[in-house]
């Protein structure tokens, strides 16, 4: 039956699976699809020695889980910061793998009420490992709540109503929060300080995808040369989940069109196919490349005009498109807007406009 909770004079219905939410995380991310989702069942890295690249949040992650174990306590808690399908999640399934624990997983938005929040940690069980995923979009009130229990492992709980109310403070496990965000910027101070260890996960080398390809290939059974896994790695973006995505697309490809086994050439062919460029950049980057060179004649754009020529939300043109052109060096900030670099006219085969 749902419990009625009282926090801070309100009074909330904490509905019974408030506790773990495993199928609300990432309802915004258009990054992330239902075919990520089994990809992601299967070859998601369960320990640290298995995740490849990010070596500095590697090696910090080890020293603060390895301290934590030796003072048998459960660690600070942690938040990991980039950039959609770098391997956030990935990382708290490896926290928890590693600190032997339970992982209980949510998201920001998933959280609408101060009620489910509460129903959530007072279902914890001491050492857990509790992953906020998009934390940065959860809301005020509820990141209120939070406040105490990062801190204190304490929830103020209100109790009664009216002039009869009174305060009450429970004590919930010692648990360790994860928290995910595309956004550091958009987290506020107060939650951002309350974060023992922050760690920004960068793009991935050719290299490093390389091998996650190959990793990806020999779970999945599928055969690729060292070029072949090259040639998929040098057009996924930087980013895991597209690398793991264009491995099964250019699997398919392959299957159908050539001799099955991936190389160089049919990696470059399937990927041609599927509309993905040298530099990585599909159908969608260059719409904004064109929008930006050839509607504003690489004039400065607002972010919210650049949004609708594209029919997208500000938010996925923000945290989906700009981070990878930007590291490109095809388009850049100015207070003005976004503005196309002469890079992005030689991708684009075009000449720069006079006066720019
Ligand atoms: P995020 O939470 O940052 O959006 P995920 O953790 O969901 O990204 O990772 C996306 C996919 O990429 C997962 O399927 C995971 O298997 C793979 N992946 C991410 N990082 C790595 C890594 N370092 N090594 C191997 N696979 C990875």
């Amino acid at each position: 039956m749902d419990e009625e909770i009282q926090i801070e004079g309100m009074v909330f219905q904490a509905s019974e699976d408030a506790g773990d939410l495993p199928g609300a995380r990432r309802s915004v991310d258009p990054a992330f699809t239902k075919e990520d989702e089994a990809i992601d069942r299967s070859l998601r890295p369960k320990l640290l020695k298995d995740y490849v690249g990010q070596q500095k949040v590697k090696d910090s992650l080890s020293i603060h889980i390895k301290a934590a174990k030796e003072r048998d306590d459960a660690p600070d808690h942690i938040l990991f910061s980039g950039p959609p399908g770098l391997g956030k999640t990935t990382l708290a399934v490896v926290v928890a793998n590693e600190l032997g624990a339970q992982l209980r997983t949510t998201s920001g938005p998933a959280i609408a009420r101060t009620g489910d929040l509460a129903a959530i940690l007072s279902n914890l069980e001491e050492r857990d490992v509790l992953f906020i995923d998009e934390i940065h979009r959860m809301n005020r009130s509820v990141e209120e709540v939070l406040y105490p229990a990062l801190e204190d492992f304490s929830l103020d709980i209100v109790v009664g109503k009216g002039p009869a109310a009174r305060s009450i403070r429970l004590d919930i496990p010692h648990f360790t929060l994860v928290g995910a965000t595309t956004r550091t910027g958009l987290l506020t101070g107060p939650l951002r300080d309350r974060f023992g260890l922050a760690l920004r996960l960068q793009y991935y080398t050719p290299e490093e995808l390389a091998g996650i390809v190959k990793r990806s290939a020999a779970i999945l059974g599928i055969q690729v040369d060292d070029e072949g896994a090259f040639e998929i790695a040098r057009r996924s973006r930087g980013t895991p989940r597209l690398a793991n995505r264009m491995l099964k697309r250019v699997r398919d490809w392959a299957q159908v069109r050539a001799e099955g086994d991936i190389t160089k050439e049919v990696a470059a062919e399937a990927l041609k196919f599927y509309e993905v460029d040298k530099l990585g950049l599909d159908s969608m980057d260059n719409r904004v490349l064109e929008i930006l060179c050839v509607q504003f004649s690489g004039r400065p754009v607002g972010l919210t005009t650049l949004a609708s020529a594209l029919s997208e939300e500000s938010d996925t043109v923000e945290d989906v498109y700009e981070p990878y052109l930007m590291k490109q060096g095809l388009i850049v900030r100015t207070p003005q807007g976004r503005q196309a670099t002469p890079r992005a006219f030689e991708h684009l085969g075009l000449s720069l406009p006079l006066g720019v």
